[in-house]
């Protein structure tokens, strides 16, 4: 009986795979809605494809982070995503070190990528920035266990904000060299972007993340809360002879594009060229526009907060699922790498 499942499901596995995850470091932002969630609706509702979407608390670790209320944190991003609209019936959800071959995976394929590449990395140089004390051996080798969270389902597509770009880039490397140096087994996989990959940050500069306080805004946030979250957005002076390309300015503008539309942002630049944006009124319109998009994940989301042995249900499901295909292509990978 239990061959028979696994047979199932290996069957339903076939199909072309889909990976992404988010960090659970705190609640969803606009920017992860726009940059990597609306991807991962888009997909779910493919019958080509089966979407697994992960809550990867293991990178969430890298930096720092309180022990004592992670698993709350981890749960709250399950009823974002749960909110967002992704649906068990048409997708699989786990939280990644529920399904433990990732990471042995990811001690597989490290042994075959340079340790220069991984130092040579943006977001391998950023977060070193961010925490110069928290240094570790983790933060060193998180793109590998990305590479591995992806190759350990042979997934070919990844939805994906721009700033995880590199670490796409990588994982097809790593397929690459795997497959040259052991014989055929990964797929190379291709980011899926939609056109919200890029979400600047509240403060002027960088993108908006949920580890930089200030830059972002959060799916769950009030009207009230967004608003006081704009008031703080840097501005100027409202006009000039050319419009700002990046900066405070520049930001708002393109959140006006992301949720207001191109011809409204393009009757501000006019604006700014002539007599003058009003700043309070472009906020005021922003935040009403955000909220109004906000709203309805917010009802959904209200409902799985209500009904969490329902949510607890969905993961099980997904960590039985993944577990079945991880472990399939562990033994190939170690069947190759004449480890077994
Ligand atoms: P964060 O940096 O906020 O902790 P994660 O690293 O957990 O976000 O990323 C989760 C997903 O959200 C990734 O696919 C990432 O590319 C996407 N993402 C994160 N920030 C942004 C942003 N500002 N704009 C677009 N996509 C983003």
């Amino acid at each position: 009986m239990e061959n028979n499942k696994q047979s199932l499901i290996l069957a339903q596995a076939r199909n072309k795979k889909v990976f992404s995850g988010s960090r659970p470091t705190g609640r969803l932002h606009l920017g992860n809605y726009l940059g990597a969630v609306k991807g991962y609706l888009a997909l779910q509702d493919r019958p080509d494809l089966d979407c697994i979407y992960s809550v990867v608390d293991l990178h969430g670790i890298t930096t720092p982070y309180d022990s004592k209320t992670y698993q709350g944190q981890i749960r709250e991003v399950v009823l974002d995503y749960l909110g967002c609209g992704l649906d068990p019936q048409k997708c699989h959800l786990m939280i990644q070190s529920q399904v433990p071959e990732h990471i042995e995976l990811a001690y597989l394929l490290g042994t075959i990528y340079p340790v220069s590449r991984v130092e040579q990395l943006p977001t391998y140089k950023e977060k070193r920035a961010e925490n110069p004390d928290y240094l570790n051996v983790g933060l060193f080798y998180y793109p590998i266990l990305m590479a591995a969270d992806i190759l350990i389902y042979k997934s070919e597509l990844v939805p994906v904000g721009k700033d995880q770009l590199p670490h796409i880039e990588l994982t097809r490397e790593v397929a690459r060299k795997f497959n040259s140096m052991f014989g055929e087994v990964f797929p190379e996989p291709e980011s899926y972007e939609t056109n919200g990959t890029y979400v600047p940050s509240l403060i002027g500069s960088g993108k908006m993340s949920k580890s930089v306080e200030g830059s972002y805004i959060n799916l769950t946030d009030s009207l009230e809360e967004i608003k006081k979250k704009l008031a703080g957005a840097p501005t100027d002076s409202g006009k000039g002879d050319k419009v700002p390309e990046e900066g405070g300015v520049a930001n708002l503008l393109t959140l006006v594009e992301l949720f207001e539309g191109k011809e409204e942002k393009e009757g501000l630049e006019g604006k700014y060229l002539g007599d003058g944006i009003k700043y309070s009124e472009l906020k005021e319109n922003l935040a009403n526009a955000i909220y109004k998009e906000l709203q309805p994940i917010q009802e959904k989301r209200k409902y799985y907060e209500e009904h969490l042995e329902e949510v607890k249900g969905i993961l099980e499901e997904g960590r039985g699922y993944c577990s079945i295909i991880a472990k399939e292509t562990l033994r190939e990978v170690k069947r190759a790498m004449g480890l077994v």
